[in-house]
């Protein structure tokens, strides 16, 4: 039986997508079995892994048709293979902007995702939805659907303006229609661990939340941006960059155990642990070659 993570955060910009690609990645690199639903109308997620040089074929059928149409047996004709055999990704694209209207006439409209992605949860070991830069319908559907929520936080000014209403509307969420909704960790991204300012923030989400900040921080780290461009996920844009190193290390804090086979023989030659200290260096040495 799966678990189902969704990455949540209504504010936009703050690494939802880079997450959710990059994390899927390395837990399928890790062999696990992971499906990757796209909830985005932006698409991103489904271009950063669907390139149309290894997807000329790309499914007629996506989360639209299976929010809003008929859903039996349609998510087996929604599921895309991508360049690692175990992860699958259902894509978006832009007519699910009109899907949160839609989604409003349509019975037990907060659960359309969690019906639909139902048949396939026994196949999978993690089902990872990115969730749209809102608290709508379309994130409604997200958290009905999973298990646990990570929330990604850009270290910046105004990091935290927003977070209050999301935990909010987990908690009704959680009162109306997902008990045992949990929250999987707050993730800080786009790290410069050379400012104060990010210093501040990361020391301030420690404080508020202990036991949910991710150990991992993800850097800024221009090759993180880059990949998507080349319809990449990281790690096969540049598997050596801190970025890659650091959803890696995310992966592991995830799975909770070593993952094997990806790094080995590679990683002993690289600088650091992953300390703030060490990614401090790693990041200097990224920027100033
Ligand atoms: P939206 O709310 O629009 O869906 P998002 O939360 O999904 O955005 P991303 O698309 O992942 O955020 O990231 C926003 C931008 O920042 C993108 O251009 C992305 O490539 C870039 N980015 C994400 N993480 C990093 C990082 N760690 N270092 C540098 N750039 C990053
Ligand atoms: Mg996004």
């Amino acid at each position: 039986m799966a678990k189902i993570i969704g990455i949540c955060n209504q504010k936009g910009g703050t690494g939802k997508t880079t997450t959710a690609v990059n994390l899927s990645v390395f837990l399928g690199l890790a062999k696990k079995k992971v499906l990757l639903v796209d909830m985005d109308p932006q698409g991103n997620t489904s271009s950063a892994l669907l390139s149309s040089e290894n997807n000329n074929s790309p499914a007629k059928t996506n989360i639209y048709h299976l929010l809003i149409e008929s859903q039996e047996n349609k998510i087996n004709q929604a599921l895309e293979t991508t360049k690692i055999p175990t992860v699958f990704v259902i894509a978006s694209d832009v007519s699910l902007t009109g899907a949160e209207i839609e989604l409003v006439n349509i019975e037990q409209r907060e659960y359309r995702l969690k019906q639909a992605i139902a048949p396939v949860k026994d196949q999978f070991d993690y089902i990872i939805i990115d969730a749209p830069p809102s608290l709508g319908l379309l994130t409604i559907n997200v958290l009905a659907a999973a298990d646990s929520v990570l929330i990604p936080i850009q270290c910046e000014y105004y990091a935290l303006e927003g977070l209050s209403k999301l935990l909010q509307t987990i908690e009704l969420v959680k009162e109306g229609l997902n008990s045992t909704l949990d929250i999987e960790g707050i993730l800080l991204t786009m790290a410069d661990f050379r400012t104060r300012l990010t210093m501040q923030v990361i020391n301030e989400v420690k404080k508020f939340f202990p036991d949910k900040t991710f150990k991992t921080i993800i850097p800024r780290n221009v090759k993180l941006a880059e990949a998507p461009s080349f319809s990449q996920p990281v790690y096969f844009y540049d598997d050596r960059c801190v970025g890659a190193k650091a959803y890696f290390n995310l992966a592991e804090e995830i799975l909770k155990e070593k993952i094997k086979g990806v790094y080995d023989g590679k990683k002993s030659s690289w600088p650091g642990t992953g300390s703030v200290d060490s990614q401090k260096e790693e990041q200097t040495a990224v920027y100033y070659g």
